[in-house]
């Protein structure tokens, strides 16, 4: 006989802490072993991305990229090519809002170490930063950055793109609900025992406080905040999401959350709206059938786009 209370010891959930972030899967299944292999493939999926798109390992192939591709195109991996590929049609659709070569720049940031870069630093490299400086050969499947110094990073796009890859892989198994979560990155397969998962937006000045609470099934959000990581100087807030025009932060609003089918698009999205700022940010989305987004200005209102009804 199924009791409620069976229902819940179907349910399983594991944290991690993996690419810098914190890796949160829940999965439903009657099977106690395959629940236990299905939380294990999410963190080998998630150290798996971390392995070839961290900026913090050597030998990963995106420090190679940093290293050697100006010299002469590298051949990569199927999915850093296929990170590289959405990341150029992601710089595309927003205009180089989402551009990942703002590295050349930020990677003179340490938000650890307050440490930034100063004026004279930002205008010596400021050229670098252009997403049509990566050459993507699809013959060859091999990256050229035609600028000497062009840095990439994927912090805006990897977490989201992992989240997928782990999704998939669950569903592979045969798990029908489920949620994954990479940080700011959230994505849930089916529903929680016939209600929506309930997702939250957090407070952008208050980590225990969150803003919103949003109900979801089948579907997917990511959230950008200028609070994950930053410094203070002078009353200055230096976080991590910078404008690829200036190489500086961008102060347009506090938080952008987007809600859409799936985390990589929503990842990357996030980020570029966060940068585009209220308006255009939103217009954007409004343009974008699939997509919705919660903004945070810098008064703290909150602002919605038009398919969530407000
Ligand atoms: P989080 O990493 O906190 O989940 P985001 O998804 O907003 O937040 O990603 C922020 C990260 O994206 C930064 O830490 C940096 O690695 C990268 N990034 C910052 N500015 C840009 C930009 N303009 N375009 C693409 N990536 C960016
Ligand atoms: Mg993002």
């Amino acid at each position: 006989m199924l009791t409620p209370f069976v229902c819940v010891a179907q349910w399983q959930e594991q944290t991690a802490g993996i690419m810098g972030t914190n890796i949160r899967a829940e999965v439903f299944h009657i099977d106690p072993d395959l629940r236990q292999k299905a939380l294990d493939q999410v963190m080998i999926e998630m150290e798996h991305i971390n392995q070839l798109m961290s900026p913090y390992i050597q030998s990963s192939e995106l420090s190679q990229l940093n290293l050697r591709a100006s010299n002469a195109p590298m051949e990569v991996s199927d999915e850093m090519f296929k990170v590289l590929s959405l990341s150029r049609e992601l710089s595309e659709l927003t205009n180089g809002a989402f551009d990942i070569t703002f590295a050349s720049v930020g990677y003179l940031y340490d938000y650890r170490e307050k440490k930034r870069p100063n004026d004279e630093s930002i205008d010596a490299l400021i050229e670098a930063i252009d997403y049509r400086h990566i050459v993507l050969d699809d013959a060859s499947q091999s990256v050229y950055f035609a600028h000497p110094d062009v840095k990439i990073d994927l912090g805006g796009i990897a977490k989201g793109y992992a989240v997928d890859n782990a999704i998939r892989a669950l569903k592979a198994m045969g798990i029908e609900h489920a949620l994954v979560s990479a940080g700011g990155d959230t994505r849930l397969l089916g529903d929680r025992m016939g209600k929506p998962w309930i997702v939250g937006i957090r407070d952008p000045r208050d980590a225990n406080k969150q803003a919103v609470v949003i109900p979801l099934e089948d579907s997917a959000m990511s959230t950008s905040g200028d609070y994950e990581r930053y410094f203070e100087e002078d009353g200055q807030r230096y976080h991590h999401i910078l404008s690829p025009k200036t190489g500086r932060s961008s102060y347009e609003v506090q938080s952008v959350s987007i809600i859409g089918p799936e985390s990589v698009y929503n990842d990357a999205l996030s980020t570029a709206v966060f940068v585009m700022g209220l308006e255009n940010g939103i217009g954007l989305i409004n343009s974008l059938p699939e997509f919705e987004a919660i903004v945070m200005d810098n008064h703290r209102r909150m602002h919605y786009s038009n398919g969530l009804g407000r």
